[in-house]
């Protein structure tokens, strides 16, 4: 919950605004500001003080208790200018909750986080538990000085700055990515990447502590991190053995489940009578790691628990999954920065490499992290930026394929993803396409039913076009042509207007939109008899209407249907 405090008039006011917008997340605190605060403090994960600084300080100051268990703080003017996050900026969720309250309260964010306001990522946002000594570690990468990289292999991870390196001096403070414990000397801190899988067997009426304990000692033989286990694997036969379940609730893990028969065919080291007998599979523990872990290795053997007094009742092994990266189709919009989605913001900022056409990242460049790689090429090498890809993403990095619009729409995810194996990690961002940029300067053609076509035959060939064509003049949709006409291909355009005209009148309204949200753009709506089509180029789309489309004070209206409204 988001506690509320606030104690002039006009603080209760943004205070009302704020619990109306947000009534489920909320709750208001009255009464003296101090007694407020102390009891909201204690409660709430989160709290919105609408008081000056100096105050929330003054108040919060005496509370403060552990950097891991305070709430996030954050303060508001009531002039509801500013929101400053005071306190837990990234743990308690400050920075984040300030960035949410500029859209209900029209506040600006004042993120004084180094990590933040510098664009490096803090090591506690990279989305991996991380310990050892990150105050330090963090403070040596945003000093500038160099740091050592140790990765085990290679992991998605978002861009680090160019000093974070395998080069760094032996002396250097440390960044490791590791399921390893760790058994040099020196400062550093681990990201622990959730890269093992625990496979259990278990006979019946197992307890949790038996599980726990040999799964830790497993762990600890093999200098093997606890923070890394992913889950836990068994077969179907234990889905419910309460020992099993409570061992993964204290790891904080899942728990999945193989059948005997998947199990049985999965090649193990060491195969046994007794399992086979009991569940149908010659392993468990061995299987169900490997099961869990596809294309991974197996690292530590079958263990048995060894219980003093009584008969073991519980095996253990670990396997690490095969490195996996992550590939994101983000498209970029047509061309204006605030038609750009935040998501498609946050992937560049989350990816380390960066695939795309060079006059596509010229738009965005600026958006990256300091030291993200950028591969760029130019026009017609789509096949090739796509293998780049897939392959730089097959190699376990973070990887963001940019296209304008949207990377679907005559763009790159197709060729991607026909590339793709399930080896990797795909994210799609969806991107603001040409046809609706164009469509929102038009008017509204795309109220009814509407088809968008290609109009290049450098990938199909023109029969296939023209049937479309054809097939939409028919079927009386409402078309948007995409790569209308270029300085070598000036007959396509008029050829598949003229089939067009063939089913709509002279009078039907067309639009043209060069640029949109570009500073070249301009638009114009005229007619199917009146369309000058050398004004038509590569970056234009032509939004021809249906037999309902009319023009409306200078804009291209289709209505939504032919009965309710005309
Ligand atoms: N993926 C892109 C389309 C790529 S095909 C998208 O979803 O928008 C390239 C064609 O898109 C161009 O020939 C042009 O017809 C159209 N186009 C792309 N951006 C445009 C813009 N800003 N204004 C007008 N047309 C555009």
């Amino acid at each position: 919950m988001i506690g509320l405090i606030a104690v002039t008039a006009a603080g209760r006011r943004a205070a009302d605004r704020l619990a109306a917008a947000w009534p489920a997340r909320t709750v208001r605190y009255e009464g003296p500001a101090a007694e407020a605060v102390g009891r909201a403090f204690a409660e709430c994960e989160q709290l919105v003080c609408f008081l000056a600084a100096g105050a929330a300080v003054r108040l919060v100051a005496p509370l403060l208790a552990d950097k891991a268990t305070d709430p996030g703080v954050v303060c508001v003017d009531e002039g509801l200018r500013f929101a400053v996050p005071l306190l837990g900026g990234h743990g308690g969720g400050a920075n984040a909750l300030a960035e949410q309250l500029s859209e209900v309260l029209g506040t600006r964010p004042v993120v004084t986080t180094a990590t933040d306001a510098t664009g490096i990522p803090g090591l506690d946002t990279l989305g991996l538990p991380v310990e050892g000594e990150v105050a330090a570690v963090s403070r040596a990468i945003l000093d500038g000085s160099p740091v050592r990289l140790e990765a085990d292999r290679p992991y998605p991870l978002p861009a680090l700055p160019s000093w974070v390196d395998a080069d760094a001096p032996a002396d250097a403070p440390v960044l490791r990515i590791s399921d390893r414990v760790r058994t040099g000397g020196g400062t550093a801190a681990t990201l622990r990447p959730a890269s093992l899988v625990v496979g259990v067997g278990a006979s019946r009426g197992v307890t949790a502590g038996e599980v726990l304990e040999l799964v830790a000692e497993t762990l600890a033989g093999a200098g093997l991190s606890p923070a890394s286990v992913a889950r836990l694997a068994t077969v179907e036969a234990k889905a419910d053995e309460e020992g099993i379940l409570e061992a993964a609730r204290r790891l904080g893990v899942p728990v999945t489940t193989h059948s005997a028969e998947v199990l049985a065919a999965v090649p193990v080291p060491n195969p046994s009578a007794a399992p086979l007998a009991a569940v149908g599979t010659p392993s468990v523990a061995e299987a169900a790691a490997l099961a869990s872990a596809p294309g991974g290795v197996l690292l530590v053997p079958k263990r048995k628990s060894q219980p003093v007094g009584r008969p073991a009742m519980c095996t253990v092994a670990v396997a690490r999954r095969a490195v996996r990266g992550r590939l994101a189709l983000v498209g970029l919009g047509p061309g204006a920065r605030d038609l750009l989605t935040p998501r498609a913001r946050a992937e560049l900022r989350r990816a380390s490499v960066v695939v795309g056409l060079d006059q596509y990242l010229d738009q965005i460049r600026d958006l990256l992290r300091p030291g993200t790689r950028i591969e760029q090429s130019g026009l017609g090498a789509e096949e090739e930026r796509a293998r780049t890809a897939v392959r730089l993403a097959r190699e376990g990095l973070a990887v963001a394929l940019v296209g304008s619009g949207d990377a679907g729409v005559y763009a790159m995810a197709s060729p991607a993803l026909a590339e793709a194996g399930d080896d990797i990690d795909v994210v799609g961002v969806p991107g603001v396409t040409a046809a609706l940029a164009a469509a929102a300067l038009l008017g509204a053609p795309l109220g009814h039913d509407h088809v968008s076509i290609s109009l290049s035959d450098l990938h199909t060939p023109w029969e296939v076009i023209e049937r479309r064509v054809r097939a939409a003049a028919e079927a009386d949709l409402v078309v948007t042509f995409y790569n209308p006409r270029s300085r070598g291909r000036d007959w396509q355009l008029p050829k598949a207007l003229d089939i067009l005209a063939a089913h709509r009148t002279p009078q039907t309204p067309v639009g043209v939109a060069h640029g949109v949200s570009r500073a070249d753009q301009w638009h114009t709506v005229t007619t199917l008899a009146e369309l000058d089509v050398t004004t038509v180029d590569m970056t234009t789309v032509v939004t021809v209407g249906n037999t309902a489309t009319r023009r409306v004070a200078g804009r291209m209206v289709t209505p939504r249907g032919y009965r309710w409204q005309q």
